[in-house]
């Protein structure tokens, strides 16, 4: 009974440190994990060799075999990166921080989305379905061993993978406000604003341009509403992303509405041209986190009245 429990033991301990190679070297040569496995099994049961042994032998064969040298590939014992510092996209890292904030999923291949902290600030995450591994608890700390970062358009992220070691510790965090707060009159609302459609493929949420995702092509988009704005304080210029819930609150148009708009005029340019008029001209003093050279905005607060748009237009001939 023992043996065969150490056995089971051994195989899934194998098939761990195959999908940790694979991934490793998934860049640079074509592997799959069955064969690393298989290479491994003939190692460690037909000639006894020790489990760290046989996978440094492995190792050493796709790195040749890539020619690379142990130092290039992402190899154990990562760097523990703090996430405000994560500044790089595809890094293997370690990371220690508790989990803020768990969201609703919007794809089904995601199992986890939501907020990691740690002294330092924020950072998104997400956790695949065929990743496997146990749920994380909103409030809990963790270790988390082996994870990758991920850029979009200037925000990082970290995503969980099969290869993730996750261990839960018995502490708390102060997690750190990495929030900043800036004003100015909003000067534009750039495209891809409005009522948009993002990419519904696991972990994308990319904006759709046309109907097409610059990464996975033709796709049935879900609707969202966001605006992109820049605002301008005479010295200095600060772009701001407001997301959903923080858009519906100064427009005082949800997504159902926007969606009925474009409904109504055959045409979804008619919610950010409603914006536009609504909101250009005007003061506003936004906080939230610093990610890359966007302010997403946690909160917006109008500090003017609208301008009268026939003032801002006479002003702008008269120049
Ligand atoms: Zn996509």
């Amino acid at each position: 009974m023992e043996n065969k429990v150490e056995a089971i033991a051994t195989m899934s301990d194998l098939r761990t440190h195959a999908a940790e190679i694979a991934e490793q070297f998934s860049e640079h040569v074509d592997v799959e994990t069955s064969e690393v496995e298989e290479r491994l099994e003939t190692l460690v049961d037909e000639y006894r060799v020790p489990v760290d042994e046989a996978r440094r032998s492995v190792e050493n064969s796709y790195l040749e075999e890539a020619g690379l040298e142990r130092d290039e590939i992402g190899q154990g014992g990562n760097d523990e990166v703090r996430v405000a510092d994560i500044d790089e996209d595809e890094q293997w890292i370690d990371v220690t921080a508790k989990v803020v904030d768990l969201w609703e999923p919007r794809s089904e291949s995601i199992a986890q989305v939501g907020l990691l902290g740690d002294e330092s600030g924020r950072t998104k995450f997400v956790a695949f379905e065929t990743s496997d591994l146990p749920e994380l608890e909103e409030g809990a700390v963790y270790r988390l061993g082996n994870v990758v970062t991920d850029e979009y358009q200037g925000d990082f992220s970290v995503k969980l993978n099969r290869t993730t070691t996750i261990e839960q510790l018995d502490e708390d965090i102060e997690v750190g406000d990495d929030a900043v707060t800036v004003e100015g009159a909003l000067v534009d609302i750039q495209s891809g604003s409005g009522l948009i459609k993002r990419c519904p493929e696991e972990g994308c949420t990319r904006v759709l341009q046309n109907g097409r995702c610059s990464e996975h092509g033709d796709v049935e988009g879900e609707f969202d509403l966001r605006i992109k704005g820049v605002l301008d304080d005479g010295e200095t210029v600060h772009e701001v992303i407001l997301g959903r819930e923080v858009t519906e609150d100064l427009t005082g148009i949800t997504l159902e509405e926007a969606q009925q708009m474009a409904k109504d005029a055959l045409d979804t340019t008619v919610v950010v041209e409603e914006m536009r008029e609504d909101l250009l001209g005007t003061y506003y003093r936004v906080s939230g986190p610093e990610l890359g050279r966007y302010v997403l905005a946690d909160e917006v607060e109008r500090l003017t009245e609208p301008a009268d748009p026939e003032a801002v237009l006479i002003k702008a001939r008269s120049i």
